[in-house]
């Protein structure tokens, strides 16, 4: 049972390896810099890596990169791609959507190179779903027939968003001309315990708020990194599996987010005042998320209470919050 992860030193790719290990794969787990000790000391602390992982160097934009991390693999999780906050781009094409867009799709030429190959896993975004144009609310239940629209995160300058949706696209047109199976997942915000010892992208909202004299007018759709791990997983076992999955468990206002966390930690130093004068409608719309394809699969969804927790003891045990 060999696999490859890719961007396996990643927030998600790192729990999706630990898991895989537990679960008895053999894991060919790619990673920019093999010799990099930061990105790689807690994935060769793992369970069974020892006897069980195998780091390769490959690089997204990289002709043929992926050509031995894919060779003799079941299945494949194609997880690495740029992940920050669209604000922080200066040049969008290269920044974001060439390793997003192109690298998917050479990490696929690969794949579609590998007669022992079942199935490939892409992990998209709920970004690449949501911004379709249609107006979203409360009582809008967002699925999988949905497909965010390039035209329109570009307008917005949406560059993440833009990035997920033609590399998610781009991956469909080419598993359905060159006959690979391949599924996607679709994961909300997500929060949980990082194995790795940075502070990723996506647990920035909850660390930023710690010691924060305002907190920010939002709601985000969260989901806990070990369910988004677990989603991957499923996805290459059940062998009915097919299509896109949303991975979601929960939308929060930050004031909700600030509640659990004064309820968990009557000591943490946390905001009172919203920065938003105009009061609490929040400044991105509220949706709701449909999760009964991924709930087909069997999945159960870990409270987003106890995620929250998990994340800060474990950003507090890495000593990454101030
Ligand atoms: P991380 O930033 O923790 O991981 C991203 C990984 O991609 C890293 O291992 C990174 O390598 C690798 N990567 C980026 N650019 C390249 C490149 N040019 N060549 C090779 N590897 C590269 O993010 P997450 O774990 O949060 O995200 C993983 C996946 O999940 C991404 O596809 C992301 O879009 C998706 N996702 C994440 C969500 C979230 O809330 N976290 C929500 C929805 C989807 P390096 O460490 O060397 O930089």
């Amino acid at each position: 049972k060999v696999v490859c992860v890719t961007g396996a030193s990643g927030f998600i790719a790192s729990w999706l390896v630990k898991l895989l290990l537990q679960h008895g794969y053999t894991v060919k787990a790619t990673v920019r810099d093999p010799d990099d000790r930061k990105k790689t000391e807690h994935l060769v602390a793992l369970d069974g890596a020892n006897e069980r992982l195998h780091l390769l160097k490959a690089e997204l934009l990289d002709d043929g990169s992926f050509d031995s991390a894919v060779e003799g693999c079941i299945g494949v999780f194609h997880t690495a791609s740029p992940c920050y906050f669209s604000s922080t781009v200066k040049d969008p094409q290269a920044e974001m959507v060439e390793p997003a867009v192109k690298g998917t799709l050479n990490v696929l030429r690969s794949c579609a190179k590998v007669p022992s190959l079942k199935r490939v896993i892409v992990t998209s975004s709920l970004a690449a779903v949501v911004m379709t144009g249609k107006p979203l609310a409360d009582h809008v239940v967002v699925d999988e027939t949905w497909f965010s629209d390039p035209v329109v995160c570009e307008k917005s300058k949406q560059w993440y968003a833009l990035s997920k949706t033609l590399a998610e696209k781009a991956a469909w047109e080419f598993s359905e001309e060159n006959g690979i199976d391949m599924v996607s997942i679709i994961p909300a915000m997500v929060s949980g315990p990082p194995l790795q010892p940075t502070v990723n992208t996506s647990l920035l909202p909850i660390v930023k708020l710690i010691g924060a004299e305002t907190f920010s007018n939002a709601t985000v759709t969260w989901v806990d990194v070990r369910d988004v791990a677990t989603a991957h997983i499923l996805a290459l076992e059940n062998p009915s599996a097919c299509g896109r999955y949303c991975v979601a468990r929960k939308l929060l206002h930050t004031c909700e987010v600030l509640k659990i966390l004064r309820d968990l930690y009557p000591d943490l130093s946390l905001p009172e005042r919203c920065s938003d004068e105009k009061g609490l409608v929040s400044a991105y719309p509220a949706f709701q998320v449909s999760v009964e394809r991924v709930k087909s699969l069997g999945i159960s969804f870990t409270p987003l209470e106890v995620s929250i927790k998990d994340t800060v003891d474990e950003l507090r045990e890495k000593k990454l919050l101030s």
